[in-house]
């Protein structure tokens, strides 16, 4: 069972308040709803497609619950899965005029009727009302990925205005959705985990919300991990290259004689440095007499570094040291 699927089993199941069902009903008809006219006049019908069983069941009773005629479900195998089950819910239309007006998605004068491409301000007042056309759209269009993997949650919409005041609707709750074309739709996608998670909370799903931060957190522990396991790598790597270099300098300068004009503090260090390669500056300091922190011996053996380098360079050896 994928994460989306479990996602949707959950906003499925919920019970929405009476002032939200219009909303929530209003989106799953916008995302997945079709009119279908076939079968001669007034045989036109209102149809709502999904491979979701619980999202048919929940678009068959807020239909059910506001239109007088018999509402219909069937089902069909998906063209392209052929082990995918689509439901098909649908309503005459002549009977589900008054709720697809109702609901905003109709509109109509003496001369026509039309369809209306963006969402009815009447419907999402209320923020209970928003959160619900949130959770109607993702379980009439939505999707979220596998959290283990990267984070995705989009929702896919025929129409570009719909996207935008989808996109916008979320961006109400201080969240942050991008919006992209595809070939015959509009996505309106979220790719960062905290706005994933915020989002996933305002739709009503606890459950999906308290598995993902499981996840999050098991995944930013790991990464830290790593990082912290690559840092202290990278360090012990840099204390013995530092430690090689400066010895290498120290043995230079004892080749050529040199060691002994040294200054006595940088000596001590020396040949301490020589005697204990291994060890780390601040242990270093703690041998000597007296006692001289990281920042002192790091600048020391330094010193010695830059002696050796001098004379290097004024001998002309390209030798590497
Ligand atoms: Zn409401």
């Amino acid at each position: 069972m994928s994460f989306s699927y479990e996602v949707k089993e959950e906003l499925a199941r919920l019970a929405s308040n009476p002032c939200c069902q219009r909303a929530e009903l209003a989106a799953l008809v916008r995302m997945a709803g079709s009119i279908k006219i076939a079968g001669g006049p007034g045989k036109a019908t209102l149809q709502v497609q999904t491979e979701h069983a619980s999202t048919a069941r929940k678009v068959f009773k807020l239909l059910k619950k506001r239109v007088k005629s018999r509402v219909e479900v069937a089902t069909s195998k998906n063209n392209f899965f052929k082990n995918h089950i689509m439901y098909i819910i649908s309503v005459n239309l002549e009977e589900a005029r008054d709720l697809l007006k109702d609901i905003g998605i109709l509109s109509e004068n003496e001369k026509r009727m039309s369809l209306k491409s963006s969402i009815s301000p009447m419907l999402i007042k209320r923020r209970c009302c928003r959160r619900a056309y949130l959770r109607g759209a993702f379980l009439g269009g939505g999707s979220i990925s596998d959290p283990k993997g990267p984070y995705h949650m989009e929702f896919v919409t025929t129409g570009k205005r719909h996207a935008s005041a989808l996109s916008r609707i979320i961006s109400s709750f201080g969240l942050k959705a991008g919006l992209m074309e595809r070939k015959n739709s509009h996505m309106v996608y979220l790719k960062d985990g905290n706005n994933i998670a915020e989002l996933l909370g305002i739709m009503g799903a606890h459950n999906s919300l308290l598995k993902f931060e499981d996840i999050r957190v098991m995944k930013e522990m790991r990464n830290s991990v790593n990082r912290a396991v690559n840092c202290e790598t990278a360090n012990l790597n840099k204390t013995i290259e530092a430690a090689l270099r400066q010895i290498k300098c120290i043995k230079f300068l004892k080749q050529q004689k040199l060691f002994d004009n040294l200054p006595p503090n940088l000596k001590q260090v020396a040949e301490l440095r020589l005697k204990f390669p291994d060890l780390c500056l601040k242990e270093l300091g703690q041998m000597m007499s007296p006692v001289l922190g990281k920042s002192g011996v790091s600048y020391r053996l330094k010193k010695i570094e830059d002696i050796a380098e001098k004379l290097l360079s004024m001998k002309g050896e390209k030798q590497h040291v």
